[in-house]
């Protein structure tokens, strides 16, 4: 049985006081959620003072990217290690704004993956097509290469020391949402892809859906047998919001 996981990513956003002020609301709501793990990733900036505030609560907190190295002359880098030290749990890897905006290739994605795991990190790797590819009918094809990717470098096994996400660029942050059926066809394509090289890796295999997520459409996605939990961009700025999306997750 896979406990579903509803994952914050708070891009970039937010202050010192403002966090506060979620996580504060975070903290009074989670006791409502009982099926979900909950998680923020935040700014890596903002880690000491989520870590305070978070320590000891059912809330889990991570980075939104990582270095592929684990330390030396990377001027700005994040090297896993330092994740750590502040607590965190997991890490996006992949982001569809980082594969875009700082030209992250599908290789570097893996070793991200890889950089996590090995250090203890547990890797959220996020694929997922554009509104173009979609059109082209090459939604399969592209989720297919990105997961390939660190299944080459990492090994199937690997994945079950991560998490994966499924994220339609056309979805996120535009306020469009695949229906369910559509992102619970792909969501059961990447778990048959994983089952072609190991059926138990797939099984326990946690898939969430990102994309436009929100408590009003949070529960028909989240009821779709493959889809394990939430990567929640905008929605998780907002505690009533992420909260309701978490509590979604109760059935
Ligand atoms: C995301 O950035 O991972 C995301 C899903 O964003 P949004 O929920 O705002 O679409």
């Amino acid at each position: 049985m896979r406990q579903p996981l509803v994952a914050g990513n708070w891009k970039m956003n937010g202050s010192r006081a403002s966090i506060k002020v979620l996580l504060d609301g975070l903290k009074s709501g989670v006791g409502s959620v009982k099926v979900a793990e909950v998680a923020v990733c935040a700014p890596a900036i903002y880690l000491p003072d989520v870590q305070a505030q978070l320590q000891g609560t059912a809330i889990a907190w991570g980075g939104q990217d990582l270095s592929t190295e684990a330390s030396g002359a990377f001027t700005g880098e994040i090297a896993a290690s330092m994740l750590l030290d502040f607590g965190c749990k997991y890490v996006i890897v992949g982001h569809s704004e980082r594969r875009e905006y700082h030209q992250e290739s599908d290789l570097m994605v893996a070793g991200k993956f890889a950089a996590a795991r090995a250090a203890g990190l547990i890797p959220i790797l996020c694929v997922g097509e554009t509104l173009e590819e979609r059109e082209q009918g090459i939604t399969e094809d592209v989720v297919a290469r990105q997961l390939d990717a660190v299944i080459k470098l990492e090994g199937v096994a690997a994945l079950a020391d991560g998490v994966l996400a499924y994220e339609p660029v056309w979805a996120i942050g535009t306020g469009l949402t695949a229906t369910p059926e559509q992102a619970q066809d792909v969501h059961a394509f990447l778990r048959t892809r994983v089952a072609g090289h190991d059926a138990d890796v797939a099984d326990g295999l946690r898939i969430l859906y990102g994309g436009s997520m929100k408590p009003g459409n949070a529960a028909e996605l989240l009821a779709k047998a493959d889809i394990d939990g939430g990567l929640i961009g905008g929605a998780s700025l907002k505690a009533e919001d992420f909260l309701g999306i978490c509590t979604a997750a109760n059935g």
